[in-house]
Parts: C-alpha cells; structure tokens; sequence
C-alpha cells in the first residue's frame, strides 16, 4: 500500500485558501506561566478561531478542493463536534450541503451549534456502532463525499496552517505542544515546524485515558484501543489515522499524556489568569507545559496550541467550580 502523504507545500496551498477567510488567531503570553515554567510560551488561541476551533481550517481547504460535480453531490462527515461544526460552517459558506454522523452522547452545545449552521444530523452509538462502517455505507448510497476529521491530506494541510501563523508571527521555537486526537493537528503541525523551525522538538498530548498515540509512536504502528473515556471529548478518537501517523512517526519527537484533573487546573487558569475560555480538550498541550509533563530548559521558547474554546456552559460551571 502507497500513501500519499502531505507535505510543506500543502500546507502553504492550504495557508492562500484560508487567507481572509479563517481568523488570523492571536498569540497571548503570560508572566504567570513564564515564572511557573521558567519558559516562554506562546499560546495560539485557536480557540478564537471561527466557529471557535481550529478545525475550520481544514473543514474549509478540504471542501474548496473539491471539484465542482463533488461539491453538488454534498459533503457528509462523523464528528465528536468540532469538526462537524467546521464542515458545516465550511459547507455553508461555500454553497455546499453537509450531513454529520455524530454520537448520540456529544456534547449539546455542539449539536445545536451544527445543526445552527444548516447541516443534517445522524446519531450513532459510539460505544456498539462503527461510526466508519456508517459513513462509508451513506456514502456509497448518497454518492456524497466522505470527509473525515483527520486521515484526510487537505485536512490535515489546513490544520497546519495554525502553527504556519504561529512560526510566523513569533519566530522559531524550541518546543510546540499540540493536542492529540486523530492527529490532524499534530500533523499538519510538524509539517509546518519542519519547515520554519526545524530544530523545534514537537510534541503531541492526548488524555491518559487514551494514549494510542503514544503507544502507536512506540511501537511502530497503529494501535487500537478501547473508546476511551475523557473530559477532552475531541480526543477521544481509538486509534490515529494512515497519513496522520505516517506524518507523526517521521517528525514528531514524542508523545505525552495528561490527566482529566490536569485538564481541570488548566482550564481554570486559562479563566482565570488569561481571561480565555478553553475546551478540555483544548488544554491538553498547555496542561503538558503548566502541569509539569514536561519541563524545559531555562528560557526555552515554547509555543501551546489551544485548540479550541467549545465547552457546554453547564460542564464548564461545573468544571471552574471543582475545588
Ligand atoms: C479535534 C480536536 C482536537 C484533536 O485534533 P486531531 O486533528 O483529531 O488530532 C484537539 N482539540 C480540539 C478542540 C479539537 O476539536
């Protein structure tokens, strides 16, 4: 088997697709953090992205590259949340009709958020049902494009577009840390790093309670495991995908874990201290660096993608209130 994979040049095609169209997302610092870590980092706030993920980015390079037949046929994706949101937002700005395969047991906000943009919704179990089997069989039946949320080239090209604009924006770094689900993110990331920062160590940080990335990057090949359960709902994904994993053995230096708690510290200092709602799961590379996964030299230059800011009010009461 040959897999194409994604390069640098992808992601700079997917950077002229995205230009006026995604948020050019801001870079906040924190003296807090620095002292804490006696690093510095530089958070990229994707969470302040367009339908408030980073996810948009390669929901709407991946749509605008289809052709014009594909784009009347529509565009159906299966999504924990974000990424159903990206397509159909992406969907509705560029005239194309979108259905979502989504678990039963996703986050309300989210669904309403999707199903606001105008996309159909179809509900599946993730715990007994194969969401892939369902999206390959409507697709067969429908003749609609299957995007999914991260084993894609121009997904992954337009996720990398976040730390493209980071690299850019403040130079070269000594360490970026990026939120693991599928590894979309991690992907396009390294993919970016490699070019405009090559000596940066890149890192990928899923949930403890779903390390098959780091067992993936341990032994040599996808691992599969069990649907785990996690507050950072976006990374909840069982196994990482070809390409993705093709990209991540090649570039990425290692991958962490934290845990739900760690989430929890994270998510109240982003409130607190920076003022910036982040998702659980978009905590999961600043929980690395805050929580002390990983401790960096004296003056490292660090760079955190927050991946996303979509939490459901009540959860997220709930999760400031922890004591
Ligand atoms: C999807 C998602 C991730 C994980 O991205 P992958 O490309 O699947 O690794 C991380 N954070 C947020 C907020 C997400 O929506």
């Amino acid at each position: 088997m040959s897999l194409v994979l994604p390069t640098y040049a992808d992601v700079v095609s997917a950077a002229a697709t995205l230009k006026g169209i995604a948020h050019r997302t801001p870079v906040v610092t924190s003296a807090t953090a620095d002292r804490a870590t006696r690093a510095r980092l530089y958070f990229k706030c994707e969470n302040l992205q367009r339908m408030g993920a980073f996810k948009f980015r390669g929901a709407f390079n991946a749509i605008s590259n289809l052709t014009p037949d594909e784009r009347r046929n529509g565009v159906l994706t299966f999504s924990s949340g974000n990424h159903a949101q990206a397509i159909a937002l992406a969907g509705k700005l560029l005239g194309v009709k979108t259905t979502i395969i989504m678990p039963l047991d996703a986050p309300a906000a989210k669904k309403a958020a999707t199903q606001g943009y105008g996309a159909t919704i179809v509900n599946y179990d993730r715990y007994t049902e194969d969401r892939d089997a369902i999206g390959r069989r409507m697709q067969q039946e429908t003749g609609m494009t299957l995007i999914p949320p991260y084993d894609h080239l121009h997904v992954i090209a337009g996720q990398g577009t976040a730390a493209m604009e980071l690299f850019e924006d403040v130079g070269e770094l000594d360490y970026l840390l990026v939120c693991l689900g599928g590894g979309g993110l991690l992907a396009g990331s390294a993919l970016a790093a490699g070019a405009l920062s090559p000596s940066c160590k890149v890192f990928g940080v899923e949930p403890e309670a779903g390390n098959d990335g780091q067992q993936s990057l341990r032994k040599g090949e996808v691992v599969t495991i069990a649907p785990p359960r996690s507050i950072a709902d976006g990374a909840l994904t069982p196994y990482l995908g070809q390409l993705t994993f093709g990209v991540i053995r090649q570039r990425v230096t290692d991958i962490l874990t934290v845990t739900d708690p760690q989430l929890v510290a994270t998510m109240k200092f982003f409130a607190e201290r920076l003022k910036l709602v982040v998702e659980p799961t978009g905590c999961l590379g600043a929980a690395a660096a805050l929580q002390g996964t990983l401790a960096f030299p004296e003056g490292a230059r660090v760079g955190v993608i927050l991946s996303g800011g979509n939490v459901d009010l009540a959860a997220y009461a709930g999760f400031l209130t922890q004591p």
